[in-house]
């Protein structure tokens, strides 16, 4: 493997498999696995664990499971199952065969319960969930030992039955692991296994009524299965020693559990019970909405696959946690959509320009390029005729220095089609301009003028009885600050919600040739930015989002802003 690129430069979690494979540590084997727990939808955070574990199975011929870790009824669903899986497929990976549930373990997780029990390394304690907490104690005092700690193992075993039978209410007793109570770390002090919830799973249904906690269940699901290197995120390095506690305890298949740094995105949050609590109460449209950070919401957006798996790739893998700006995000994505996406010419703001020399009812097709940066993508034909539509921002009566656009008495090129000089401008009773009135030079046609005389600006147009009207969403980030999640103590993290998020403009008008888009396609509008047909879109009423705008304005924010820094530092002096 070449360390020149750094595509293939090993990240420290690919460099330990690398390791394992030539010392033959699992006999050369590689087995992963992407474990979700389905109480929500796929989110950027999840498609870096997607890439890197589904990509080090696919680069050192290893496997990598899909398995839903479904040990809480009460949050999961299978709608979440089925988002999921459409989403991993969508980024384009694929699991084959190995799909699994952790609740399809349940009768194999009671046994090796039961195997601890036996072994005086496991008790059934009756303290409340309060107590427990109360006599865990805290980094700077050591736990006290539960009463129930002494029980002996008959009895343990009897009542872990009884449990399982539905014999006592939920909450009423614990199986917790015999540990240490004074251990350093709090995960070792005695960590409840299983608790008693009368709930209905949507898999086992009513055949449960006491069910494993994570740490528990996680690492039996990665040896039933012979996970080798069990990814996770950092939070759970102070969970590792219990992890390998138990499989060392119950003597079984042992995969080693490495931690890398979960994914933050500028302006955006993470965590499900947030992303989950902005569906629920309606701020947002969806887990789809094309605001979300979920990959449902960015593929609604108009985010390619290839462009998320790219923008992981740029970020690497490492142990520190750090927040990875939405810039970066964006300038992969249009990286991608420039060489991908068909341009075509769309008006967000029309304003109506009526060329007063074009004969009347005459309609030309000129021949307009599909995609500059890769030819193959051929050429259309785009209508042109007397009355047009144009930007209206690309018009201005008394332009400023260094405005080159259309304004009166000035001559500017139409993409693709003639150079046109304004003439008039007709407003109506309030000042405001409705249409403009322009004349065009037919010597021009296709943009050029033989006597080689140049304009400054090149504006792009639609013919105003061919083009498709339009409703286009325009989008800013979901939040103004940069770490929503840093919320005062008694503020919610929705105050910081971006009341400027969502952008709708109703009437645009696009050039013909989009008219047999299906939803997902996706397009660059010339000089405005990449598209992407909605799924809500239909032939009645078209609806394109802007996945993102052309120019890239964080660019400029940041350097304003370092411009800003410098300027500080330099007053400073
Ligand atoms: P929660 O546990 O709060 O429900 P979660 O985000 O941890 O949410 P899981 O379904 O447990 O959700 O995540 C599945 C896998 O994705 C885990 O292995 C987890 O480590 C990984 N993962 C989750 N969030 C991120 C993130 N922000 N960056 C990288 N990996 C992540
Ligand atoms: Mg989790």
């Amino acid at each position: 493997m070449s360390n020149s690129d750094s595509d293939t430069k090993l990240n420290f979690v690919r460099q330990i498999v690398a390791d394992d494979i030539k010392s033959g540590k699992w006999d050369g084997k590689v087995a992963t696995r992407f474990p979700p727990e389905p109480n929500g939808f796929l989110h950027i955070g999840h498609a870096k664990s997607i890439c890197l574990n589904f990509g080090i199975a696919e680069e050192f011929g290893g496997t990598c499971n899909l398995r839903f870790d479904d040990t809480n009824p009460i949050k999961e669903e299978q709608k979440y199952i089925d988002s999921i899986k459409e989403d991993i497929r969508w980024l384009g990976f694929d699991w084959g065969d190995q799909l699994y549930y952790a609740s399809d373990y349940f009768e194999k997780m009671y046994e090796f319960a039961v195997k601890l029990i036996k072994k005086g390394k496991a008790y059934v304690c009756e303290l409340t969930g309060e107590q427990i907490r109360e006599y865990r104690g805290t980094l700077t005092s050591p736990g006290k030992n539960s009463p129930d700690r002494s029980r002996c193992v008959e009895e343990n075993l009897e009542l872990f039955e009884q449990m399982r039978a539905g014999e006592f209410p939920d909450g009423s007793k614990t199986l917790r692991a015999k540990i240490d109570m004074s251990s350093p770390n709090l995960n070792l002090r005695d960590p409840v296994m299983y608790r008693i919830l009368h709930a209905t799973h949507p898999r086992t249904g009513d055949r449960w009524c006491i069910y494993p906690t994570y740490d528990w269940a996680h690492g039996l699901e990665d040896s039933i299965e012979k996970i080798t290197h069990s990814i996770c995120t950092l939070e759970f390095e102070n969970h590792r020693p219990l992890y390998d506690w138990y499989l060392e305890q119950l003597d079984i298949h042992h995969p080693q559990q490495i931690e890398f740094a979960r994914l933050n995105l500028s302006y955006s949050v993470m965590s499900k019970r947030k992303l989950l609590q902005l569906v629920s109460r309606g701020r947002i449209s969806g887990w789809d909405d094309p605001r979300m950070p979920t990959i449902s919401g960015m593929r609604r957006r108009g985010y390619s696959p290839q462009s998320i798996r790219n923008f992981c790739k740029k970020i690497g893998v490492n142990k520190f946690n750090s927040t990875i700006s939405l810039a970066l995000l964006e300038h992969c994505i249009r990286d991608d959509l420039n060489k991908t996406s068909g341009r075509v010419m769309g008006v967000l703001n029309p304003l109506k320009v009526i060329i007063d020399n074009y004969p009347d009812g005459k309609t030309e097709y000129l021949e307009a390029v599909n995609n500059p940066e890769d030819s193959s993508y051929g050429t259309r034909e785009v209508p042109f005729s007397k009355e047009l539509y144009i930007e209206q921002g690309d018009f201005i009566e008394e332009p400023p220095k260094k405005f080159y656009r259309l304004a009166p008495g000035r001559e500017v090129r139409l993409r693709y089609a003639y150079f046109i000089t304004c003439t008039d401008v007709v407003k109506n009773d309030a000042g405001e301009i409705v249409e403009l009135h322009c004349t065009y030079d037919p010597a021009t046609k296709g943009g050029n003028a033989p006597d080689g005389r140049k304009v400054k600006a090149t504006l792009h147009w639609v013919s105003a009885k061919h083009s498709l009207n339009a409703e286009v969403r325009l989008y800013e980030t979901l939040f103004t600050k940069e770490n929503p999640d840093d919320t005062p103590a008694g503020k919610d993290f929705t105050e910081s919600l971006n009341p400027k998020s969502l952008e709708i403009i109703k009437s645009c008008k696009i050039e013909p040739s989009v008219k047999d888009a299906k939803p997902l396609d996706r397009f660059q509008f010339e000089r405005k930015g990449y598209f992407c047909l909605d799924t809500d879109s239909s032939p009645e009423k078209i609806i394109f989002n802007r996945t993102v705008p052309l120019r890239d304005k964080w660019a400029k924010i940041l350097k304003q802003k370092k411009n800003r820094e410098k300027q500080k530092q330099q007053k400073k002096k």
